[in-house]
């Protein structure tokens, strides 16, 4: 996939930080709405979202005010001058949004899954210049979200552009959607001009963190932001827990760092030079000091093989992980990193023994 001009687009914002999407989960009422937008132009946001449509896990919850709400965002433009962004699922509200000439259209992480209803959008989207973002899908499937991409790409639509919401997990963690970074750094990966924003808000699910997870964003170049932003977030209409008000949304684009893509200045990049080799030296120290180690562990396979010992001997494994651990935490090194690097060691250590043992 060839360039897209969405990159070039916020290029020619010429923004001294990075691109802020921000507005209410729900567009509630046009009081609401007006209001959120009025208070986001004294904010970094250049962009203004609402849903108007909304996917509900449950039915019985509000589930958008729909077209009806679609004049309110023409208003938030003529009267603040901010861009407009919606969520569209199928063909109908695609059409809807660029009737009504709204901006930027995003499809949703419950739609990203289903390639009938992407194909849909991308169809009725069929030459539109508008830019068009796509939210990851709900599992952590970076296919099925390249695929969504390709479609909208594959009918011509050249202002693309990704949001990074993360994902659904079963087990329950600090997060509502787990971020899984490596899966949008893939993205980046494979597509380099790809501008990825991250959502914190749908990753976060509750407010306090999202200054965190916008900082680990921008640490890693996503391109911009869309944050959840409300007036009275505890009585929003939909998400209440992680919406925030545009004035804390101002103190978190203050307090974020945007570190420079690389390092400029002489003295730095000599001392950075010089880490790095150090960085090689170790890493090379490393790799052999596993070979030697699993040196030891194929001697240790051929006695076990001449005494007819099985592989596992748990307790003496449950002996080296204590050690380990508590040698790891003298050093100021977190138990589950060492678990987890021991673990790994020990599997391959377990393949190797295999090996000797069935030979
Ligand atoms: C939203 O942005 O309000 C939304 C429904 O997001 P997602 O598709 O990421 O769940
Ligand atoms: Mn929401």
């Amino acid at each position: 996939m060839e360039s897209t001009n969405f990159s070039t687009w916020l290029k020619d914002m010429e923004l001294n930080h990075p691109l802020v999407i921000a507005g209410p989960c729900s567009a509630e009422t046009e009081e609401q709405v007006l209001n959120i937008a009025h208070q986001l132009k004294e904010t970094d946001a250049t962009i203004f979202r609402a849903g108007i449509w909304k996917p509900r896990t449950r039915p019985g919850n509000f589930e958008g005010n729909g077209v009806k709400a679609l004049p309110w965002l023409v208003k938030v433009k003529e009267e603040t001058g901010l861009l407009t962004t919606i969520e569209v699922a199928n063909a109908q509200h695609a059409k809807l949004a660029l009737e009504f000439d709204i901006d930027i259209i995003w499809i949703g992480a419950r739609t990203t899954v289903n390639p009938f209803a992407v194909q849909e959008i991308a169809d009725a989207l069929q030459g539109t210049d508008k830019i068009v973002l796509v939210k990851n899908p709900i599992n952590p499937d970076l296919e099925l979200w390249i695929g969504a991409i390709e479609r909208l790409h594959a009918v011509g639509i050249k202002n693309l552009g990704a949001i990074h919401r993360g994902f659904s997990s079963f087990k329950k963690t600090k997060y509502r959607n787990t971020p899984q970074w490596q899966i949008p750094i893939d993205l980046k990966n494979r597509f380099p001009t790809l501008p990825i924003i991250c959502d914190p808000s749908h990753i976060c699910g509750e407010r306090e963190r999202i200054l965190e997870v916008s900082q680990t964003a921008l640490d890693l170049k996503f391109e911009g932001l869309m944050i959840e932003t409300h007036f009275d977030p505890d009585n929003a209409w939909s998400d209440a827990k992680q919406q925030i008000t545009p004035s804390r949304l101002k103190t978190i684009t203050e307090e974020l760092k945007v570190r420079k893509g690389r390092v400029v200045e002489k003295d730095s990049l000599k001392k950075l030079t010089s880490l790095r080799k150090e960085i090689n030296v170790l890493d090379k120290n490393l790799i052999d000091l596993l070979t030697e180690r699993m040196d030891v562990v194929e001697n240790i396979g051929r006695v076990k093989k001449d005494g007819n010992v099985a592989i596992l001997q748990r307790s003496r494994w449950q002996d080296v992980i204590n050690k380990v651990v508590d040698m790891g935490e003298q050093n100021g090194l977190s138990s589950e990193f060492i678990e987890k690097i021991f673990k790994s060691i020990h599997q391959e250590s377990i393949e190797h023994q295999n090996r000797i043992v069935n030979s």
